[in-house]
């Protein structure tokens, strides 16, 4: 079965009771028992919910992976994932990921004693010197937040397996429409299904996806145990939002690709960050592992960082506003928004600079979008 069979028929299937074509929303706690511990497989809905299996087999088929746990949030996921280390552990990282991700690891799970290590995981040499110490966990995004580099997913597992260190992915900007971790050889794979998986901004949610029975055993555990559970309805709305992944993923990689190149020689604009352009640095790693190069484009103006700052509350589409892959287009100004919770010394080692600019290009007309950007930037001149 092909991908967006897969997205409406897997996990997705008619009410068997009533026929209705969209399973219900189970909105319960709790479940009736016919004698103690006998149930038709769901106790309460913090450990499992029939809304969570459907989902979970979609994901799990998308990933072309065995098993998938769904958290409350992607953040939700990390924790999950993190909670299977113990004090003394040590994670290391992309150095360029997430704000709140490297706040999570950083300024909650350090204090429980794991320890963390950014590297440059774009310089396979300086991976495999750390993996050589034998770090306990390496936490990859790939294309990252806001960036958008990219890291040998293959190349980095295989040193992995090899010093026995266990991989985790976080695949949110991708989406298993445009890249598949686990078959490159990745242990588990993060989404924050908030984004373009659920795709209408309506939802917070997360998942992990797995081929190993024994971590979905311990993802499930700390789900249940710590109490990361989402809504049925949020899983049930992402549900439906999957159902048009494949569509939209082509859209927004469509519009973005054409809106990274026109900004590319626009003379008002000094870089443009989109792992599907040519000129970007790790493009044949890009190419290589992805089928598509999705939805965000980072970008720098030509502007001071007040002018940059005025530039992007003057969009009429492009909605100042954190998060990305919905429908509707966004733009964000990383340092002062969705990655204020790094320190500015670590943010400018990575290339974070105060101007950058992050849009999460939507589906909406590409000529609209290219207009809006045209209308803000003759405001400002
Ligand atoms: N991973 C990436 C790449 C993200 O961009 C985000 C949120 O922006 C997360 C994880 C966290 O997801 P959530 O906001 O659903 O907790």
């Amino acid at each position: 079965m092909k991908f967006s069979t897969k997205a409406i028929h897997t996990g997705q299937n008619p009410d068997k009771k009533t026929g209705a074509i969209i399973p219900p929303i189970y909105m319960t706690s709790t479940y009736v028992q016919e004698a103690p511990a006998q149930h038709k497989g769901y106790d309460y809905t913090r450990s499992r919910n029939p809304n969570f299996t459907n989902i979970e087999t979609t994901l799990a088929a998308l990933e072309d992976g065995k098993f998938a746990t769904v958290f409350s949030s992607g953040l939700g996921g990390l924790s999950g994932i993190l909670s299977m280390l113990k004090s003394g552990d040590t994670v290391v990282g992309t150095a360029d990921m997430y704000g709140g991700s490297y706040r999570l690891i950083n300024r909650v799970f350090i204090n429980y004693g794991i320890l963390f290590k950014s590297i440059n995981t774009q310089k396979l040499k300086e991976v495999e010197a750390t993996l050589k110490e034998k770090p306990d966990l390496i936490f990859l995004e790939t294309p990252t937040n806001p960036l958008l580099k990219i890291s040998d997913i293959k190349a980095i597992t295989d040193l992995a397996k090899k010093y026995g260190v266990l991989s985790v992915v976080d695949n949110t900007f991708a989406t298993p429409y445009f890249q598949n971790p686990l078959n490159l050889g990745a242990d588990m794979v993060l989404h924050s299904t908030t984004k373009f998986i659920s795709g209408h901004s309506d939802v917070i949610g997360g998942v992990v996806i797995t081929n190993n029975a024994d971590i979905k055993e311990k993802l499930d555990f700390a789900r249940m145990a710590i109490g990361l559970n989402p809504s049925p309805f949020d899983v049930w709305l992402g549900s439906r939002g999957i159902k048009t992944l494949a569509v939209r993923m082509e859209r927004h990689g469509k519009n973005a690709m054409t809106l990274a190149r026109f900004l590319e020689k626009h003379p008002k604009v000094k870089k443009v960050y989109y792992p599907g352009l040519e000129s970007h640095p790790n493009h044949d790693v890009a190419r290589q592992q992805m089928r598509g190069y999705s939805g965000i484009v980072s970008v720098e103006f030509d502007f001071n960082l007040e002018d940059t700052k005025k530039l992007i509350s003057k969009f009429k589409y492009f909605s100042l506003a954190e998060s990305l892959g919905g429908v509707e287009s966004l733009v964000d100004h990383p340092a002062s928004m969705t990655h204020a919770s790094i320190p500015k010394e670590e943010r400018e080692k990575t290339g974070l600079t105060d101007g950058l600019v992050r849009f999460s290009v939507g589906i909406e007309d590409y000529e609209d979008l290219q207009n809006d950007i045209e209308q803000a930037i003759a405001l400002l001149s």
